[in-house]
């Protein structure tokens, strides 16, 4: 068997996984949002459910998070947990008496789907996961590819393309790392959301514009190929950078009708000419491929070793 906890901004999910890497077992408790220890705490109370209930005190266990987590020092940068300046990694391992590794939730997901996943046969895998937030991760021949600082795929916090921006007026929004006009504030969900706002005047969650979208509604139909047209710029931007053969696509945003179709479609459009898109597929195990990635993340460890 094999552990993975989710640690999330309100939940830290422990996830038993069997040999197969399917959760068989999930126990979900508050995170503490304002104390280090507490935190940590909390994070080893899970570890302990995780070892009892597997009945194995050496359980393999791997963590996601959410936020950057800097390779070279161990530092763990995000923006809603009470981790800043602090080790995190060292900590949770030094607590439980093992090396327990941590990395990011997107970065899991990524290689959740990458090994057996969505991306399985393909060369170099993108992982995207548009959400609340936006987030990726790459993988090449089924493993992660970090880069410098461990910030490679953190495509959202690109600055929106300047003839998009002139094309539909769009405001320049700040952003929630602090910066102005990123992809993130109009092609994650909220940013949906927010497009709906400029184009139509309405207030819709991203989940009320794909029901009117599906019952014909024409201002939403427009909100969504507008959308559609900024995340084909980002995924263009993917490609020209990263070129890879397969994208995934996880997050609320895979629950629109067809609309890795819709993407393939509008990438096509805006990609230079006489190149191949890459495969747009969506997730294999859902929502599950977080954890399912966390609990990899010991195995690897000890391949690269
Ligand atoms: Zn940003």
């Amino acid at each position: 068997m094999h552990g993975a906890i989710d640690l999330g901004g309100t939940k830290i999910e422990a996830a038993l996984l069997n040999a197969d890497l399917i959760p068989i077992k999930r126990q979900r408790i508050d995170t503490p949002k304002d104390d280090y220890e507490q935190l940590l705490n909390a994070i080893q109370s899970q570890i302990n459910w995780l070892r009892t209930t597997a009945n194995d005190e050496q359980l393999s266990i791997g963590v996601g998070v959410p936020g950057v987590v800097d390779k070279k020092n161990g530092l763990t940068l995000t923006s809603n947990l009470p981790t800043k300046g602090r080790k995190l990694r060292q900590d949770v391992s030094n607590l439980a008496g093992q090396d327990i590794p941590l990395e990011n939730d997107c970065r899991c997901f990524a290689l959740s789907e990458a090994n057996g996943g969505a991306g399985a046969g393909y060369k170099k895998i993108f992982g995207l996961i548009i959400g609340t937030g936006i987030g990726g991760g790459i993988c090449i021949d089924g493993k992660l590819s970090y880069g410098f600082n461990n910030l490679a795929a953190e495509v959202s916090h690109i600055p929106l393309p300047s003839t998009m921006v002139a094309k539909y007026n769009l405001p320049l929004l700040q952003c929630g790392c602090g910066r102005t006009a990123c992809y993130e504030t109009f092609v994650a969900g909220p940013g949906l959301s927010r497009l709906a706002q400029h184009l139509a005047g309405v207030n819709l969650t991203a989940i009320e514009i794909a029901a009117r979208v599906e019952a014909g509604d024409k201002k939403m139909i427009h909100v969504l190929d507008v959308w559609v047209e900024l995340c084909s710029h980002m995924l263009d931007m993917i490609q020209l950078l990263v070129d890879p053969d397969c994208i995934i696509l996880g997050g609320g945003i895979s629950l629109i009708k067809n609309i890795e179709q819709k993407l393939l479609a509008g990438m096509k459009k805006v990609a230079l000419d006489n190149t191949h898109p890459p495969q747009l597929l969506l997730a294999k195990f859902g929502d599950s491929s977080g954890v399912r990635g966390a609990a990899m993340l010991p195995l690897l460890d000890n391949l690269e070793e």
